[in-house]
């Protein structure tokens, strides 16, 4: 199939790569171009706007934030700019409000539009091990069906409105969020009781706690890998608001939000902008005095 992949950061390169590899003609766009020197030596075609990666059947996004996905789709050289008039697919962590904008203009434009938010880190990117949630126009998504198992082992399909995607998406990283923070609380308890953090981890992930997300972070933290970031800091924060802006539209009070964007945000002033989201078990320990 010929499609167009739009951002090309730590999960949009590996997510291409894994669409070039399975054999579609991929053309790529990146505001930094030199990221697409390794997609165009794997046989990818190198657009000069977003607009000319989006003159296939499909076009992916997958950006950093609200503000890219608005400049990449609305911009004048931007995906609705494009006379091809492919299927949208929105990968980013985004807002739900930004999903309800981008679905209406995408009808008012005869267009396609999908959300398809991952969960994985770039290592499961890489490896087309991505968790793909995805929601929209049925055939639409039957036509994306096979880009879809291309990148990741499973794709679940949520619902007809897209925004239900990016909801989902939202509640995921809310509740890793929670995980991280409690398994650093804990770690943290166990440490000053005399325990190894391994010790402890290794009676939670094999009784009660033996879920991906346990073992992932649970990981990360005993070995302090908070550099560089598999997923950074700075992302974290952003979808702790985008939860909370969620929150506050759909009238649902989240007081552990609340404390989980404030540690967020500490950890962000304290260690910097390049830590991944999981640095916050340095704060649990710095408050600890460890
Ligand atoms: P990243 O490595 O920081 O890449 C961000 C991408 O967005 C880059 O291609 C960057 O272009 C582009 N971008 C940023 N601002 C832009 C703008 N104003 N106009 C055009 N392009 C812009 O981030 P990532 O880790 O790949 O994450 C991408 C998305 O996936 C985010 O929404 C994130 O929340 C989500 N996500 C990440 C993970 C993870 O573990 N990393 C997991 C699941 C979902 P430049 O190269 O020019 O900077």
């Amino acid at each position: 199939m010929q499609i167009g992949f739009i951002g090309l950061g730590q999960m949009g390169s590996a997510i291409a790569g894994n669409l070039v590899k399975a054999g579609h003609e991929v053309t790529v766009w990146n505001r930094s171009s030199d990221k697409a020197k390794s997609l165009v030596a794997a046989g990818a075609r190198q657009a000069g706007t977003p607009a000319g990666a989006a003159a296939g059947s499909v076009v992916f996004t997958m950006l950093a934030n609200d503000e890219a996905v608005e400049q990449v789709v609305f911009g004048e050289d931007g995906v609705l700019a494009s006379s091809a008039r492919p299927i949208h697919v929105s990968m980013s962590t985004i807002s739900v409000a930004l999903a309800e904008r981008l679905t209406a203009a995408h009808a008012a434009a005869g267009v396609g539009f999908l959300s398809a938010p991952v969960f994985g880190r770039p290592d499961a990117a890489a490896a087309a091990k991505l968790f793909l949630v995805a929601a929209g126009d049925e055939k639409a998504l039957a036509i994306c069906e096979p880009l879809f198992a291309a990148v990741g082992q499973r794709t679940f399909k949520v619902g007809a409105e897209p925004k239900m995607a990016n909801a989902i998406k939202l509640c995921g990283n809310f509740m890793i969020m929670a995980a991280i923070e409690s398994l650093a609380e804990a770690m943290t308890l166990a440490a000053k009781n005399g325990v190894e953090k391994s010790v402890l981890l290794d009676v939670l992930t094999n009784t009660l706690f033996g879920a991906p997300v346990y073992r992932t972070y649970g990981d990360i933290i005993l070995h302090e890998r908070f550099e560089p970031a598999g997923f950074a800091a700075p992302l974290g924060l952003k979808d702790m608001n985008l939860a909370d802006a969620a929150a506050v539209a759909s009238r649902v009070p989240m007081p552990f939000l609340a404390v989980l964007r404030s540690q967020l945000l500490t950890t962000i002033a304290r260690h910097g902008e390049k830590v991944d989201w999981s640095a916050l078990a340095k704060v649990v320990a710095e408050n600890s005095g460890l």
